[in-house]
């Protein structure tokens, strides 16, 4: 077969009849924003800002993070960026915010959760993404990690509107955030799936235990049913869901994400001219026939060979 025309990718993602599908980068650090800018992103989805904050003894000054964030927001000017909150814990330990000896880390004290104990980072870093955000043209969006509970959203979604902060969010990387959708999205002004972790919780099988890589993937039709139902809720609701998981990067998965209800993509910014192209030869339609297809499988294999046959193979 012939690799595929990835040089059309435009910045602009959209199915073969023109719904849009936001395609956007997940970067780590300003850097990567402008590998990002270069290679055609239309904005960031995700930016994970532990790159601040590893390797040190405490957190960054609120001025120091200031400088960082706009070096990330001054390359999508009058672009979308969305800043995902410190996401210390499990995977990724820092000594001055979680605890040492956890015994099961992923169910641990991380993400939005060490802002029970330290109040004060998470005040700082929203504080430091508003004073950066009025700096810059770009659009600022806000979102917590590791939301289990509507009332942590709602919480959540306080704050940052407190502290100035417009558009806010959470991240929908539990199952009980996932089951939660028609309220939990109802609380917030936007949500992003985070397949990544809902893949390892849905399926209870550790992200970093290659040995169970079989169940750790984001095409089981469990993990999509869920997915489906949180995409149901964004309609309902009016909140836009999106992407910023892995799952996101993969061509067949992308569009079956969009038939679910997902209205942005948020990736490795290499893996997007090929999810673009791939969405470029689908209607909404097929990717809704696709959709169906794939939750109604039994096993990660049958969904994807469901998903290819409903859009002819
Ligand atoms: C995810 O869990 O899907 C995600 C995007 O976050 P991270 O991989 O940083 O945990
Ligand atoms: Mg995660």
């Amino acid at each position: 077969a012939m690799a595929p025309d990835v040089s059309a990718f435009t910045g602009h993602g959209a199915t073969a009849d023109g719904h849009p599908v936001a395609l956007m980068a997940n970067v780590g650090s300003g850097e990567e924003a402008q590998a990002a800018a270069r290679g055609g992103a239309e904005g960031i989805g995700l930016l994970r800002t532990e790159f601040l904050f590893l390797g040190r003894a405490e957190a960054p000054s609120v001025d120091e993070q200031v400088a960082a964030y706009r070096g990330v927001m001054a390359a999508f000017p009058g672009r979308k960026v969305v800043v995902r909150t410190l996401d210390a814990g499990a995977d990724k330990p820092l000594p001055f915010v979680t605890l040492e000896g956890e015994e099961n880390p992923a169910l641990g004290v991380r993400g939005l959760r060490t802002a029970r104990r330290h109040p004060d980072i998470l005040d700082a870093q929203l504080t430091a993404i508003a004073e950066a955000a009025a700096a810059e043209t770009a659009r600022v969006q806000v979102m917590a990690p590791m939301v289990a509970t509507v009332e942590e959203a709602a919480a959540f979604v306080e704050l940052c509107h407190r502290k100035g902060i417009a558009t806010a969010g959470v991240m929908i990387e539990t199952p009980a955030a996932a089951v939660s959708a028609p309220e939990l999205l109802a609380a917030v002004d936007f949500a992003s799936l985070g397949t990544n972790d809902l893949t390892q919780y849905t399926m209870a099988a550790d992200r970093v235990v290659g040995e169970l890589a079989e169940l750790n993937d984001p095409w089981q039709p469990a993990v999509l049913r869920l997915i489906g139902t949180v995409g149901a809720a964004g309609a309902t609701t009016r909140t836009p869901v999106g992407v910023c998981g892995e799952a996101g990067a993969d061509p067949l998965l992308a569009v079956v994400l969009v038939g679910l209800g997902v209205s942005s993509l948020s990736m490795a910014v290499r893996a997007l001219p090929r999810v673009a192209q791939r969405l470029g030869t689908v209607t909404l339609d097929e990717c809704r026939r696709a959709a169906e297809e794939a939750v109604a499988a039994s096993s990660p294999a049958e969904a994807r060979a469901r998903a290819r046959a409903a859009l002819g193979g």
